[in-house]
């Protein structure tokens, strides 16, 4: 099979760990900011995480370079597009990349430039090429809660026009979803679509709970949801899809290798199972990639591949018209 022509489909994929290396040398210059060295391979290198790695921390330490250089109109809008564009240039069809617009003030960008900015440089993208997209915005757990409202705010007007869903991303502490009812229960009244990381480096009761408590439609990872039948089941039931992101759970250690990963468990019980890159530069991937990786791994055939995409159109945030488009491709 030819992973590389299949039509693909990425639903989870973080903006600040998807950089080109010499997109950061270039914004560095730009920006003056000082960089140990002008070389790609060294500047990819410091991006790029251990395919095992010790600690969460050691993954997340990753995006600090990128997050440096993500603080103006003009590097956001052109990140964004270079991912669109990369991600064209491998037959994904549709792609929704998820970023935190709290990490992007440190320059005194208010959240609505910066949201502006992204779905700029993807409408860009959208205009060149056959790929379709949306963003997520995503709030770092670990950062201020006093803020996620105005962040909500600041994407309303960009709702159904680039901007999809609201997602909780970062360290996963257990019963974490109780802190966050009110806010994605005010997202939600905004018209934002939810879905939230969960079961990844925590229990199976936080994918539970995120379903419950939070009204997540999607579920980011959810690899915990094999040792808990009570969220297993509501998953399967609510028809709540898993995005699973093979490479990055392995460096990340949620699983302790692509074998042991449950995503093809959970695709042949039925689950709505999704495969996707979630940092296509730290886990040092692409779609094509994952796919391959996962086809071969489980030696899945072109009709549970066929399978696997449709479920992505359905869990896609997408405009039914922009679903009917992705279906043709099938
Ligand atoms: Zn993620």
């Amino acid at each position: 099979m030819n992973y590389f022509d299949l039509p693909k489909i990425d639903l989870h994929c973080h903006l600040d760990g998807s950089l080109r290396p010499q997109t950061v040398i270039d914004l560095a210059a730009e920006q003056k900011i000082e960089l140990p060295s002008q070389d790609p391979a060294v500047i990819k290198e410091m991006m790029v995480a251990p395919e095992t790695c010790p600690n969460l921390q050691e993954y997340l330490d990753r995006f600090a370079l990128p997050i440096q250089v993500m603080q103006t109109k003009e590097s956001l809008e052109r990140i964004s597009f270079e991912l669109f564009e990369d991600a064209a240039k491998e037959n994904v069809k549709y792609l929704e990349v998820r970023f935190g617009p709290q990490l992007h003030t440190q320059q005194g960008l208010t959240y609505a430039e910066i949201i502006d900015s992204v779905v700029k440089g993807m409408k860009r993208a959208e205009a060149l090429y056959d790929i379709h997209g949306n963003y997520i915005l995503s709030l770092v757990k670990l950062l201020p809660i006093d803020s996620v409202n105005d962040i909500i705010d600041a994407g309303v007007p960009f709702v159904g026009k680039g901007v999809v869903a609201f997602d909780l991303a970062g360290a996963e502490l257990d019963n974490f979803a109780h802190d966050y009812v009110e806010y994605t229960q005010y997202a939600r009244e905004q018209g934002y679509r939810i879905t939230i990381h969960a079961g990844e480096q925590g229990c199976g009761q936080n994918v539970y709970d995120a379903i419950e408590l939070l009204g997540a439609e999607r579920i980011g990872h959810g690899v915990a949801i094999k040792d808990h039948a009570e969220a297993y089941q509501r998953v399967k039931e609510d028809v709540v899809g898993l995005e699973a992101c093979p490479s990055s759970n392995v460096q990340t250690k949620a699983i302790p290798e692509l074998k042991a990963h449950p995503l093809n468990d959970f695709h042949k019980d039925g689950l709505a199972v999704t495969i996707n890159t979630d940092n296509r530069t730290v886990s040092n991937t692409t779609m094509t990639d994952e796919v391959t990786k996962v086809m071969e791994q489980f030696e899945l055939t072109a009709e549970d591949y066929k399978q696997i995409y449709t479920a992505s159109v359905e869990q896609a945030f997408a405009s039914d018209d922009v679903k009917k488009h992705l279906m043709q491709f099938v």
